[in-house]
């Protein structure tokens, strides 16, 4: 599946529910995972906007590598979200909501694959409440953190039609203008070239 880019109108709009889990949302669940693997830097997160599909569901693989599990010497403790849904992944999570969020916040870099090249610093709460739905139909309600919590709050505000870009510093915003323009031109052309088709 072709991600799409900055530019693209399914990034700016509201997803609508997944009312009921079909052969199609499976199916739709195992090609974005496909997606989000096959990419050269592979992403940690996938929502179903960036393939052009406005639906509430996204992908995630926000397992530790083991390079880094090595580098942070101190071994943090696990949320409940990250020890429930690790050996789950990758998933796919349907209608995924987020109750609560923590008063602490981390500020990190973030990327996105409908975004290549843009990077920035992103503030969000560290730990959230997430419910959430499971291909088997089965709902989760848990709280996460760590890198779960960031992934679970990027993906979410794609089903929003936000972008981590609309949340970083302006002049972060501003040294990524000229990139997110080229993005949108290309866009444009992608999209006039398939009416023709
Ligand atoms: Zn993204």
């Amino acid at each position: 599946m072709r991600v799409v880019c900055n530019g693209n109108p399914a990034l700016r709009v509201k997803s609508l529910p997944v009312m009921s889990i079909t052969d199609e949302i499976r199916e739709l669940a195992r090609r974005m995972i496909v997606t989000m693997k096959e990419n050269e830097l592979p992403g940690v997160g996938l929502a179903a906007p960036q393939v052009g599909i406005n639906k509430r569901m996204i992908v995630i693989d926000t397992r530790p590598t083991g390079r880094k599990e090595k580098r942070s010497e101190k071994k943090k403790q696990l949320s409940p979200g990250e020890m429930l849904l690790n050996p789950l992944m990758p998933l796919a999570l349907v209608n995924p909501e987020i109750l609560s969020t923590s008063a602490e916040t981390e500020t990190c870099g973030e990327g996105c694959l409908s975004l290549p090249g843009v990077e920035g610093d992103v503030t969000r709460p560290a730990r959230v409440l997430l419910r959430a739905m499971l291909l088997d139909g089965k709902e989760v309600m848990v709280e996460c953190g760590g890198l779960l919590a960031r992934c679970l709050q990027h993906e979410i505000d794609h089903l929003d039609g936000i972008l981590f870009y609309d949340r970083i510093p302006k002049e972060q915003q501003e040294a990524a203008n000229d990139i997110m323009a080229e993005l949108a031109a290309e866009e444009a052309m992608l999209a006039s070239a398939q009416r023709k088709v």
